[in-house]
């Protein structure tokens, strides 16, 4: 998922990868499920440490494996405080957000645990300078496994709950878009002129 705030960061000695855009078909794929040896190898290890340093570069808060082009359950969260730092207090209220750890998500199942009625709008790095309000649960709980491949259970409420809700729908071939409230869909430069300090039109 997007950050709306664009910063710029150091590159040198990051490996990069291309962040697969709206269109590519990997993007409506659904992914397959990761066997805990695998995660273990180098070469998931490797993908993690890419997907780290690829979703600090774009900057955003989530990317799922599918968007750099690797059709697996996996993908990576990551809210740093400092991308917090341009919100108002009232904003960060209003959207229940809060810093979330880098973490990774291998295999995760999804349950709601409240109706999809909270409406914020948000964006996707594989649509970039869109976004739109996008109707989901206030709480889930996720049952994962971790970068080692131990099971794990998240409960999460808010910013972070929606983080999941957009990341895991990328492993099961959604995109925002499919959930969007149509009539909201905007530019980035229009929702910074016109949304962003409107309250919601739900
Ligand atoms: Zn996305």
């Amino acid at each position: 998922m997007a950050n709306p705030r664009r910063g710029s960061e150091e590159l040198q000695g990051k490996m990069l990868l291309k962040i697969i855009q709206s269109g590519h078909p990997v993007l409506r794929r659904t992914a397959r499920a990761l066997a805990p040896k695998d995660i273990r190898s180098p070469a998931i290890q490797d993908l993690i440490e890419h997907m780290r340093e690829t979703l600090r570069d774009a900057p955003g808060v989530g990317l799922a494996a599918p968007q750099i082009g690797q059709s697996l359950q996996l993908a990576v969260i990551e809210d740093r405080a400092e991308y917090h730092k341009t919100a108002t207090e009232a904003e960060l209220k209003e959207r229940q957000r809060v810093p979330v750890d880098f973490h990774v998500l291998i295999n995760p199942q999804i349950e709601s645990l409240s109706p999809p009625q909270v409406s914020f709008f948000e964006g996707c790095l594989s649509l970039p300078g869109f976004m739109a309000e996008v109707p989901r649960s206030r709480s889930v709980r996720v049952t994962c496994l971790d970068h080692h491949g131990k099971p794990r259970v998240i409960e999460a409420e808010g910013w972070y709950a929606r983080i999941l809700q957009h990341e895991i729908d990328h492993l099961n071939g959604r995109l925002y878009i499919d959930r969007m409230q149509s009539q909201t869909f905007s530019t980035l430069e229009n929702y910074q002129r016109h949304w962003k300090n409107q309250p919601s039109a739900r």
